[in-house]
């Protein structure tokens, strides 16, 4: 059985067939493939996109959800997340969708289960369905053929799970990343890193903005501490007009977006800007990756 906890789990093969179904998902409307098939949601983090993107791809594709509702859940009476995962396997689902802040859990309840696990979102370390909706609207967007295109992805990268698993995935089809991240969110990296994205932005192609992860840092500030910081790391981070020019980039952004720290008013409403068609097509890969995961095709 297949899980998808990263995105080395799908070979090149493997997520452009997946392409080719998203594509025949691209107009969201519904189908009877997964009829009968029942899909348990358990998100222990946050969410507005991914959550209602994998109910409504469920949906679309007529199997029935449960999103289990983890503030009034049995963990909340000191139930481990092993055990309540056992507990929903034994009413045998044919799929489990997790997110929860601990990197590395949903790959430890793989052997918890008899139905394919699929990874929201771990803490700062992947989140295989967000990638794998980026390189699908890279790839749409430049036709299929996107060797050697260069991609800057700013900001956070550090804290980031998007960046981790754009990081794995995009170079395995030709991408060229680029990091444009202050010294506080640097990684070590095989990637050329940069400060400045001027230094950089004449040889773009795609421009991947990411949200600081508030929540995963481990030092604390004040309110005062953090809104000059938020002053200063929009100055040179905030994806504007200004900065793009007439430049022919695509910009991107996994959502939620911080308007005016992440991108200005101005560049969301730019053609440029392809954070809603993200969104859109985010359910499509995902019911191509329901698909090919509940009915094993
Ligand atoms: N929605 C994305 C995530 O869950 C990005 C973010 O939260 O900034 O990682």
């Amino acid at each position: 059985m297949k899980h998808l906890i990263t995105t080395s789990d799908f070979s090149n093969d493997e997520i452009l067939k997946l392409f080719n179904d998203a594509k025949l998902f691209l107009d969201l409307s519904s189908n009877k493939l997964l009829e009968g098939k029942l899909i348990v949601t358990l998100f222990f983090e946050n969410s507005t996109r991914t959550r209602s993107s994998f109910e409504i791809a469920a949906k679309r594709l007529g199997a029935d959800v449960v999103n289990l509702e983890v503030q009034t859940s049995s963990t909340k009476k000191g139930e481990t997340v092993e055990d309540t995962v056992a507990n929903l396997n034994a009413m045998k689902p044919d799929a489990i969708i997790i997110r929860h802040s601990e990197c590395g859990l949903p790959n430890s309840l793989k052997s918890y289960v008899n139905c394919p696990i699929l990874n929201a979102g771990d803490g700062k370390n992947a989140h295989p369905t967000q990638a794998l909706l980026d390189l699908f609207t890279i790839m749409e967007h430049f036709n299929y053929d996107v060797k050697d295109k260069n991609i800057a992805i700013v900001g956070d990268i550090f804290n980031s799970r998007v960046a981790s698993s754009n990081l794995e995935l995009l170079p395995r089809f030709g991408l060229k990343p680029i990091l444009v991240t202050p010294k506080e969110f640097r990684v070590v990296s095989q990637y050329k890193t940069v400060k400045n994205i001027n230094k950089v932005i004449d040889k773009l192609d795609v421009i991947m903005s990411l949200r600081v992860q508030h929540e995963r840092h481990t030092f604390t500030l004040s309110d005062d501490e953090l809104e000059e910081n938020t002053k200063k790391y929009s100055k040179k981070y905030c994806i504007t007009k200004k900065m793009m020019g007439s430049r022919d980039i695509l910009l991107m952004h996994p959502g939620p977006v911080n308007r005016n720290i992440d991108i200005s008013d101005e560049m969301l409403e730019d053609p440029r800007s392809k954070v809603l068609e993200q969104v859109r097509n985010g359910v499509a890969v995902r019911m191509a990756c329901l698909k090919k995961l509940i009915l094993n095709q």
